[in-house]
């Protein structure tokens, strides 16, 4: 059989996303750039097989060497994360959470999470996804004046509203989360606790954020941030939830895992065990402290949280003349990239927003330390100062092709 050639449309724009990538200081706070191993790994022929079920109990022949794949990515999660129980199949983020919830909740039952407003994800209860659509959602806040995490308020909210589950973990808290706190709330009303450490699940695997893995009943993460594997998910619990949540993923909601992709999870998780990977989390943080002091250096704008324990931060811009999407446009235009993000009380809808959230874990693989990020920051506000000044901007997008330069991808 006679396949056809590369696709030149295809490929182009392939190449062009390469050469974005390698041209622009990458801050989205949720991306990362995977190792060359981990990408031949997702591209290799482990695409061609279908393996519904789990190892040594699947519905197709010919699994013998996927068995092997699939039960090395669990065996090395669960050396780093010292988990009992791990579910390297979920497609993604999003998959690993409605399946807890399958597993562990009945439609109509209510959750508490982080509200999307606040620095939750769309799975923790937002109205627009399918966790606000099939259970009673509500969402917690931060402090207002102290932009943290409330303990005794999540009580108090936990206790009139009576959640199945709660859930704990951010797409955008900068802050170290107690978990212990989080148990005992949840014991308190009687609660299921899952925590969704998707963002810092880096961290966690080397000690920079204490882990949630034996507080929480259940964790999710994705796969493809701090831990700088393949887009996707995971799940890791106690033996006792162990059948329930291997139903609720296959066959409850998914069918054939994408092995090529857990593959990639292997691979990615071989990394992380090395102790380069510890001293790569390391400089993450660093980084990320040093770009917060910056800013927190000018009196324009605000960390909010007050700075940083993590990989990333979001910026109050709300006293600049530009809001969230404006600025996320500007430095889009010096190849700079970030996110427009809400920030606690938000005025603008969420498609505007007053924040921007920025984050360290794929610029710290190219090789930046604290100087750089240091620099990238004095960058980000010469844009919210002057960019109605072309001559800066110009300079501007000169640094950042220094920078880029000066760090190559590949
Ligand atoms: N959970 C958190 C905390 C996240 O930040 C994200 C993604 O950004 C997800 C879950 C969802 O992951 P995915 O995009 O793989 O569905």
């Amino acid at each position: 059989m006679n396949y056809q050639g590369k696709d030149p449309k295809l490929w182009s724009s392939i190449t062009k996303e390469e050469h974005r990538q390698e041209d622009t200081i990458e801050l989205i706070a949720s991306e990362n750039i995977v190792s060359d191993a981990v990408r031949e790994a997702q591209g290799s022929v482990l695409t061609n097989k279908y393996a519904e079920g789990y190892p040594g109990k699947r519905y197709y022949g010919g699994c013998q060497y996927i068995d092997e794949v699939e039960q090395l990515a669990i065996d090395y999660a669960q050396r780093l994360f010292g988990a009992e129980y791990v579910n390297v199949q979920p497609h993604s983020g999003s998959q690993a959470n409605a399946a807890v919830y399958q597993a562990l909740l009945k439609p109509g039952d209510t959750i508490l999470g982080m509200g999307l407003d606040a620095g939750g994800h769309l799975t923790h209860g937002a109205a627009v996804n399918f966790s606000g659509k099939f259970y009673k959602a509500y969402g917690y806040g931060l402090n207002t004046e102290t932009e943290l995490l409330d303990y005794d308020e999540i009580l108090k909210q936990a206790m009139e509203v009576k959640p199945q589950l709660i859930v704990a973990g951010a797409s955008a808290y900068s802050r170290i989360i107690d978990w212990q706190k989080f148990r005992d709330i949840a014991d308190q009303v009687g609660a299921y606790l899952m925590v969704d450490m998707a963002h810092i699940a880096g961290l966690v695997a080397t000690g920079a954020h204490p882990s949630p893995v034996g507080i929480a009943d259940v964790v999710t993460t994705t796969t493809h941030k701090t831990l700088r594997g393949p887009r996707g998910g995971m799940i890791l619990s106690q033996n006792k939830f162990a059948k329930k949540l291997n139903s609720a993923v296959f066959p409850g909601s998914q069918g054939g895992p994408l092995e090529h992709v857990i593959a990639g999870k292997a691979q990615a998780f071989y990394e992380d065990l090395q102790p380069e990977f510890t001293d790569y989390i390391n400089q993450v943080v660093k980084n990320a402290q040093a770009m917060a002091a910056v800013f927190n250096n000018d009196d324009l704008v605000h960390v909010v949280s007050d700075g940083t324990d993590n990989h990333l931060m979001t910026i109050d811009i709300s006293k600049t003349k530009l809001n969230g999407k404006q600025l996320q446009n500007l430095l889009d235009s010096v190849n700079i990239t970030a996110n427009k993000e809400s920030i606690p009380n938000e005025p603008l809808s969420p498609f505007v927003t007053s924040g921007l959230r920025l984050g360290t874990p794929a610029i710290t693989s190219r090789g930046f330390t604290e100087s750089d990020a240091q620099q990238v920051a004095h960058l980000i506000l010469r844009v919210i100062k002057k960019s109605d000044d072309d001559q800066v901007m110009a300079e501007v997008a000169a640094e950042v092709k220094r920078l880029t330069e000066a760090h190559k991808i590949n």
